[in-house]
């Protein structure tokens, strides 16, 4: 990538597409994102959404949705279902270009009978074990089928029969016959069809045999007219098979695959084998479990499509793999949030203040700014009493040296209210600190002192009288390593990635809020209301803290 791309948001994809309309090359950009219906969506879709039908918008074209619908034993409904509303919650439409590689099985299977009537395919007894042993390696060439050379009839009607149903799954497959000593893999007589007595989501049980991914992409990007066929690396291999069936094929377009390099991050597994094995066993509560990497997990945690947007935009499309650090994400969440949560003050693990100087039975209401730099977000009104809660970490009895905050003797700001000092500590029979007597000074109502006096340390709180109680969830990273290996990554998950908070004391106006709204716990981070809440339980994801406080954790750890 150039300096000049970077800048104008471009990257090698952006500048073919660019080059192919100012060339007339093509009219008008047409790309698809083609998800096999397997699973639910993550982060890596992600980036090759924001790119196929960014690009789209960018360039005046269009981007169908397309279900790659070729393994019916792995797909299911409820994930076509998911994918959809995933991709319209990250911001994108595809208008009328909602297709299936299903739609195209009657074509396909016309084009399969083609390349038999070419003696180009052919009908192969051998089993998949056989198929496998003869392909050769990266440094022997393969050998050729036994059955290579039928006769063009026996070919069509045992394929015919094999469609009927005739034959029991993996008796025969259809095999295109290319080349058993090509130099790519790919090339040595790739299987087309195999047998496989499924229901399918969308054709039932009309099907006995399956068309392979690779026999079925290319030929549906040309019946749909896709311009540029976008996707990630390791189907580079993959290229010249594609252009094998578009050249020996009556196809009605000539679509072009491009590759670019998949999304990795730190500390997490983008791989629907191993988010589907971490639903099935248990290891989250479901996909949209806060901690995954999936849309509708991050979603839930309170993520807004914008910072996904950002973040992607920022990743850049490169040609060569990279692992991208998870602490880039949490930036473009946190910044994102930043300027649009509105501020609210919840104490995570409250400890009880008495005011001993503040009158009993009685309580003012004072005024908070709902966003510092957004005056539009106006103020609320929240009520200071003679109870209050803080946090727990924002009182030390004996405190080290640099120390700011409330200990004994010490005087600290209330935010928005007023100054404290702390007298005296109650302490339960097992010695634990239960309750701070303080003294509060009314003269520095709004939080200043009259005489100009300073304190180090501005600490939140809620009162004590109109506190709603709330369960909080923090999230920690899933994988406690940075790079996890997918083949045992059970025994990498980090048993911290879930900490639950029951005790938490939160200000009133939380109740109130529009639960779809992402707020600011004022010193704490961002957080969301759960869809596990209800009338009288409230349930709250953090969504990210404010700092990163993992790079310190782990170097310290
Ligand atoms: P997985 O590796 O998670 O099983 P997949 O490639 O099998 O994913 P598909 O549903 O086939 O999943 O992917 C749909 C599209 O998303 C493909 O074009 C694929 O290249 C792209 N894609 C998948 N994973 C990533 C990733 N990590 N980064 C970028 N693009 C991805
Ligand atoms: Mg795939």
């Amino acid at each position: 990538m150039t300096d000049e791309s970077l800048e104008a948001g471009r990257d090698f994809i952006r500048d073919i597409v660019a080059a192919d309309l100012a060339s007339g090359k093509h009219k008008s950009v047409v790309t698809r994102f083609p998800p096999e219906p397997n699973g639910y969506l993550h982060l890596g879709h992600a980036k090759s959404i924001c790119l196929n039908f960014g690009i789209a918008e960018e360039f005046g074209g269009r981007c169908n949705l397309r279900f790659d619908d070729t393994n019916p034993t792995k797909e299911e409904q409820e994930y076509i279902d998911a994918i959809q509303r995933d991709v319209r919650w990250l911001g994108f439409d595809w208008g009328t270009g909602l297709h299936y590689a299903s739609d195209y099985f009657e074509q396909l299977y016309a084009w399969a009978q083609d390349l038999i009537r070419a003696a180009k395919a052919y009908v192969d007894d051998q089993s998949q074990e056989e198929i496998r042993l003869a392909r050769g390696t990266l440094t022997e060439p393969g050998r050729n089928s036994a059955f290579r050379d039928r006769p063009v009839d026996e070919n069509l009607d045992l394929f015919a029969r094999m469609r009927a149903g005739e034959f029991p799954n993996g008796a025969r497959v259809l095999r295109a016959k290319i080349d058993m000593a090509s130099g790519n893999i790919n090339l040595r007589d790739p299987v087309l069809y195999r047998i496989l007595h499924a229901h399918h989501p969308r054709t039932g049980t009309a099907w006995n045999i399956y068309p392979s991914y690779d026999f079925a992409h290319g030929q549906s990007d040309s019946i749909e007219h896709i311009t540029h066929s976008i996707c990630t690396l390791e189907f580079e291999d993959h290229r010249p098979l594609y252009d094998w069936f578009l050249d020996n094929l009556p196809v009605p377009s000539r679509p072009h695959q491009y590759e670019f390099a998949r999304l990795n991050l730190t500390h997490t597994l983008l791989s629907k084998r191993v988010l589907t094995e971490l639903v099935r066993g248990g290891h989250v509560s479901g996909w949209d479990d806060p901690r995954m990497p999936t849309l509708a997990g991050l979603q839930r945690r309170g993520v807004p499509a914008a910072a996904l947007r950002e973040f992607v935009k920022r990743i850049g499309v490169a040609k060569a793999n990279s692992t991208v650090d998870i602490g880039m994400f949490d930036f473009a969440v946190r910044e994102t949030l930043n300027k649009s949560a509105p501020r609210r003050m919840a104490v995570l693990r409250p400890l009880k203040v008495v005011i001993e100087n503040y009158p009993e039975g009685t309580s003012e209401e004072l005024e908070a700014v709902n966003h510092p730099d957004d005056p539009s977000q106006g103020t609320r009104r929240i009520r200071f009493g003679r109870e209050l809660y803080i946090e727990q970490d924002d009182f030390m009895e004996n405190p080290p040296k640099k120390f700011f905050r409330l200990s004994p003797g010490n005087e600290v700001r209330l935010r928005y209210a007023y100054f404290i000092t702390c007298r005296d500590v109650v302490k339960n029979a097992a010695g634990e600190v239960v309750e701070l007597r303080c003294t509060y000074d009314p003269a520095t109502k709004g939080g200043n002192a009259p005489d100009g006096r300073k304190v180090k340390a501005t600490m939140h709180w809620v009162s004590a009288a109109d506190a709603v109680p709330a369960e909080i969830r923090l999230y920690n990273h899933l994988f406690a390593t940075a790079q996890p290996d997918a083949a045992n990554f059970a025994s990498q998950l980090n048993p911290q990635s879930l900490e639950i908070l029951v005790g938490s004391m939160v200000e009133p106006a939380l109740a109130g809020d529009n639960a779809e709204d992402a707020v600011q716990f004022e010193r704490q981070g961002y957080f969301c209301r759960d869809k596990d809440s209800s009338p009288g339980r409230l349930v709250f994801n953090r969504t990210v803290g404010l700092r990163d406080t993992w790079a310190k954790v782990a170097a310290t750890g």
